[in-house]
């Protein structure tokens, strides 16, 4: 097993493509997309070219920023604790010009890896109890509002935490591709292209 797996823009582009019709076959077309920066960004930017018909309109992609911190002070003896914080979040005064809320939407999170699973329970549980909120107070909590995920890497280890399914809906969870536990090298994160996609290619992930 190798220690770092490189990924190509190819790859990505391929595990979007790939990813963007098994959620037009299982979900359908979603109303908005949401990328958790930095590294959903370019994947959200890929799959909506695949989700989008020929002629209709673009699907507006909103970003969220998240951080991943480890909390040293109040974690038991066995347990680091890691807390997500907010960097960014949603900009309702643009979504409201496309539509009038999140309420009763098809929405698509989308990251690069999952990882420990923190960052997307936390996207998940934050975005559920926001859109509950305003629909609470606009008396509207009967339509459902449903939050499906994709992302380029899964990695298969035992996760800190997990998606309440609850709370998606309906939404589903896509995954590019599964892959063991080590570290992958995007092709964003490249100081050097060319030798990063000739690693990726001497991988197979192209
Ligand atoms: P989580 O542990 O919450 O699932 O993932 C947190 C974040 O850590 C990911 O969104 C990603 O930005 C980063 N991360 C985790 N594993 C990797 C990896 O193997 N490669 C890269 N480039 N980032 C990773």
């Amino acid at each position: 097993m190798v220690d770092k797996m490189y990924i190509s823009y190819n790859n990505v582009h391929k595990l979007c493509k790939a990813g963007a019709e098994e959620f037009l076959k299982q979900v359908g077309k979603p109303d908005v997309i949401i990328a958790i920066g930095g590294g959903g960004f370019i994947p959200a930017r890929i799959i909506r070219t695949f989700l989008r018909s020929p002629g209709e309109k673009n699907i507006p992609i909103q970003a969220i920023g998240l951080s991943l911190y480890e909390d040293m002070g109040t974690g038991t003896d066995d347990k680091i604790g890691k807390e997500v914080i907010r960097t960014q979040w949603l900009d309702f005064g643009a979504l409201s010009q496309h539509f009038d809320s999140l309420i009763g939407k098809n929405i698509l999170i989308v990251d690069e890896v999952d990882d420990t699973r923190t960052t997307l329970h936390y996207a998940v549980s934050e975005l559920y109890k926001d859109v509950k909120e305003i629909a609470e107070k606009l008396g509207r909590t009967s339509e459902k509002t449903r939050f499906s995920i994709f992302v380029l890497h899964n990695k298969l280890k035992e996760k800190r935490a997990q998606i309440d399914e609850d709370k998606m809906g309906g939404g589903k969870y896509f995954v590019g591709k599964d892959v063991p536990d080590v570290w992958i090298a995007y092709p964003w994160e490249s100081a050097d292209i060319d030798t990063h996609t000739q690693h990726a290619v001497e991988q197979g992930n192209i």
